[in-house]
């Protein structure tokens, strides 16, 4: 969201005269777009300052002005706090006040103190954003945006706000302004992604995640499509069935589950039980046998006994899952969970972090193993690490690296797997 969110800056500043650059000595503008989701994420954006401080006075050393603003879910957590540990900042502005970051800087430049907006308005940004700029094949389409859910563990609510869908004729129209320019895979996003329910164009109803995907396979040039990230709760049968009936969709799905143990899912507000999540990705792969379905998991929530992530590990066993994302349960200030009492040690937490990765690691190599020596189609959309070597995603997003230059952005070819590294797969065509 941060990638889709940052690429929509630039599409406002380039009528203000700005170009993107990624080397930050050369920037009139620094924008840290930043994720509060857990500590350490957070954290960082104050030792990024205080690099970027070091730029602002070297530059200004040679009479160049450099305007510094935070953006992100930091910035809406804490407003201005952050000008009390960075007073150089110029600028502070919430994820749902992107449109008015060209009003700020200008603001800024006409008044020269700094500028904080972190409201949430009453009118969808989506009304005053232009297209965000896309380069290569593939791109991400925002098509929801915060979220209800209230996990009592997750900052996303307060920070993005309201859960909210885009009308599908904007989302549409975007869909197609990307093909037209070169782009054949989008990943349609949201924090509560599949719990998209957007007003139609025409009619006025409602569209669901489902319609809504087929309605952008009709678009000629998109040849891939996905979403991220799901709910459990919000996995209808209409976005099961899209997955068997839609070819451009693809065999792939983020479904984060957090917890295999009910006790520990209820506490987290989780709203569905473990079975339940079982239930769903036998659906699922009844759908289309070779989905490959990802998770994320926090260990050392408040409470979490042995026996609650030995179920855990259970959950997995039985899943067997392509790919996922852990975390040490990390307290964010003001939800709920952070109020909990019986904190896990955070030793605990990493010996069951170590244990949970080991497994999920073993399940990814496994999952990757079973191609070497199959075809599979890849969509390539960029360079390889070595000369001469070209990087494509298979189906199931997995990386795929094939020592041929003539490869072209944008093509699709068959490749023939040979071997499995540690973060991507290795094909020859
Ligand atoms: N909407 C998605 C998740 C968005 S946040 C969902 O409901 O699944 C991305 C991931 O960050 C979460 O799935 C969770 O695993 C992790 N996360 C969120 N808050 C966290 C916290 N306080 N501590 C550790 N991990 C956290
Ligand atoms: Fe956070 Fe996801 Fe729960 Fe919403 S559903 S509160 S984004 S973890």
């Amino acid at each position: 969201m941060n990638v889709y969110d940052s690429a929509t800056m630039e599409s406002l500043m380039e009528p203000l005269g700005y170009d993107s650059t990624n080397n930050s000595e050369v920037a009139d503008l620094i924008i840290l777009n930043t994720c509060h989701i857990r500590e350490k994420a957070s954290e960082k954006v104050f030792s990024e300052l205080g690099r970027i401080k070091k730029i602002k006075s070297e530059r200004a050393k040679n009479g160049q002005r450099t305007l510094i603003a935070v953006s992100g879910c930091v910035a809406q957590a804490e407003g201005d706090s952050i000008l009390k540990r960075a007073p150089y900042v110029d600028i502070i502005f919430g994820p749902q006040t992107t449109h008015l970051l060209p009003e700020l800087v200008t603001k800024v430049n006409r008044l020269s103190t700094s500028q904080i907006e972190t409201s949430f308005p009453v009118n969808s940004k989506f009304d005053h954003l232009p297209m965000p700029r896309s380069e290569g094949p593939s791109a991400f389409l925002s098509i929801q945006e915060g979220c209800d859910k209230f996990c009592t563990f997750c900052v996303v609510p307060y920070t993005r706000g309201e859960e909210y869908s885009r009308p599908a004729m904007n989302i549409l129209d975007e869909a197609k302004f990307l093909s037209e320019r070169g782009v054949k895979e989008i990943t349609l996003l949201g924090q509560n992604v599949n719990a998209y329910h957007g007003e139609a164009p025409l009619d006025h109803k409602i569209w669901g995640l489902g319609r809504l995907i087929k309605e952008i396979a009709e678009i000629d040039g998109i040849s891939r499509i996905r979403y991220t990230t799901s709910h459990p709760r919000d996995l209808s049968d209409e976005i099961i069935d899209t997955h068997k009936s839609v070819d451009k969709l693809m065999p792939q799905l983020h479904l984060p589950v957090q917890s295999g143990s009910d006790r520990i899912l209820k506490a987290m507000n989780r709203k569905h039980t473990s079975s339940e999540y079982l239930h769903l990705i036998d659906k699922l792969r009844k759908a289309r046998s070779d989905i490959a379905i990802s998770s994320d998991f926090i260990v050392g929530f408040p409470g979490e006994t042995e026996q609650d992530f030995k179920e855990t590990l259970q959950l997995v066993r039985d899943v067997n899952f392509s790919h996922s994302f852990s975390f040490k349960f990390s307290i964010r200030p003001g939800t709920p969970a952070s109020y909990y009492k019986k904190h896990v040690p955070n030793e605990t937490k990493s010996e069951r972090l170590k244990e949970l990765q080991d497994l999920l690691d073993k399940q990814n190599s496994d999952f990757n193993k079973k191609f070497i020596g199959k075809k599979m189609t890849i969509l390539v959309k960029g360079k390889g690490k070595t000369h001469g070597q070209m990087l494509g995603s298979s189906p199931y997003l997995q990386p795929v690296r094939v020592e041929n230059s003539s490869l072209k952005l944008g093509e699709t070819h068959i490749v023939n797997i040979t071997k499995v590294e540690a973060n991507s797969l290795l094909g020859k065509c």
